[in-house]
């Protein structure tokens, strides 16, 4: 697909609007258009959170969500951690499962697929209520048929590692919301500009943690080292289907602490190997690292064969190739 993940959308979406006391019936509207109003709290105080998901079509013709109640519960999550209004998860899976299944013969082939965006915002107007949650609250569910990701070549990236700066505030980590990603992106950009960096790796004081928008794990032969769930990042469903995969295949995984410099140290070795894990690129390897102003490759610098081994896996059981032994695919259609 020639034009950019995420910029093309299916004609409609699904809305709910709760009105401090209830959710209104589900619609389809059109999905070009939202009206709000300009004084909406989450316009000013950034009252929203988000999902990423992909639904798959199988060669049979059908087409099957991927861990939508693993989404579902961290979007809850996200929720009550901004004290937006509690969602409905019920209907909310419904929306998802509708949704996709309207679009069904729209969802591309393998490796494309069709990616999932909930969306959930507070809309009372109030900008008095800069330190008080919106009353009001529109969710909606918004589908965009998405291309190979990996259709440019895959290529080993280049993480900046970060020890100064953090992602967004300690306590946000876990809230897959707006506010986060705009609090990222200065440092990011600086990156991209003076180091040729693809992405930043933040490591507050010295502890490696994520990028942006994806999780960090580093590959030291039958070890995968991540580091262990706190609250001061993204709880990603990739990192916790890659984990589980890895244990099936027999490797040690170890959730733990790991510094910049045992990183450092580890990356060195041959056969190190590095990736970041989202949903959008499912695993991605890392070839270099950059640290005060020095290089320093993963292992040979280049593509894993670990990292492709648990990509192929996980994107087997996506795709329908492989069996589905955990119960992570519903099929909508
Ligand atoms: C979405 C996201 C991830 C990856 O989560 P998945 O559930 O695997 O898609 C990791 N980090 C951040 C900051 C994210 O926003």
């Amino acid at each position: 697909m020639a034009t950019a993940f995420g910029t093309v959308f299916m004609p409609e979406m699904a809305i709910t609007w709760f009105d401090g006391k209830n959710w209104s019936p589900v619609e389809m509207v059109p999905s070009d258009r939202l009206t709000l109003h300009p004084g909406a709290h989450v316009l000013h105080y950034s009252s929203t959170c988000f999902e990423g998901l992909k639904a798959f079509r199988h060669a049979d013709g059908s087409v099957n969500i991927f861990r939508m109640d693993k989404n579902l519960e961290r979007m809850a999550q996200s929720s009550r951690l901004l004290t937006l209004p509690e969602l409905d998860l019920k209907i909310a899976a419904d929306m998802i499962k509708q949704t996709a299944a309207r679009f069904a013969d729209e969802v591309p082939a393998p490796p494309g697929s069709l990616y999932i965006r909930p969306t959930h915002i507070g809309t009372e107007a109030a900008v008095g209520k800069a330190a008080a949650p919106s009353e009001t609250s529109c969710f909606y569910v918004l589908v965009s048929p998405v291309g190979d990701y990996f259709a440019g070549g895959d290529q080993a990236l280049r993480l900046l590692l970060e020890e100064n700066g953090m992602r967004c505030a300690p306590h946000m980590g876990m809230i897959k919301s707006g506010g986060n990603y705009a609090s990222a992106l200065q440092p990011i950009m600086k990156a991209k500009q003076e180091v040729q960096a693809d992405q930043v790796l933040f490591c507050p004081n010295g502890d490696v943690q994520e990028t942006g928008a994806a999780n960090f794990l580093l590959i030291d032969g039958n070890e995968i080292i991540t580091k262990a769930l706190d609250e001061s990042f993204l709880h990603g469903v990739t990192r916790d289907t890659i984990l589980t995969l890895a244990k099936d295949l027999g490797m040690q995984v170890s959730e733990r602490q790991l510094t910049v410099t045992e990183l450092l140290e580890r990356a060195a070795k041959p056969g190190c190997e590095a990736a970041l894990s989202g949903t959008a690129a499912v695993l991605t390897p890392v070839g270099t690292l950059i640290h005060n102003g020095k290089e320093y490759p993963v292992g040979n610098g280049g593509i894993g064969q670990t990292v492709v081994k648990l990509r192929q896996t996980l994107n087997a059981i996506q795709w329908g190739e492989a069996e589905d032994k955990h119960g992570w695919l519903e099929r909508v259609n």
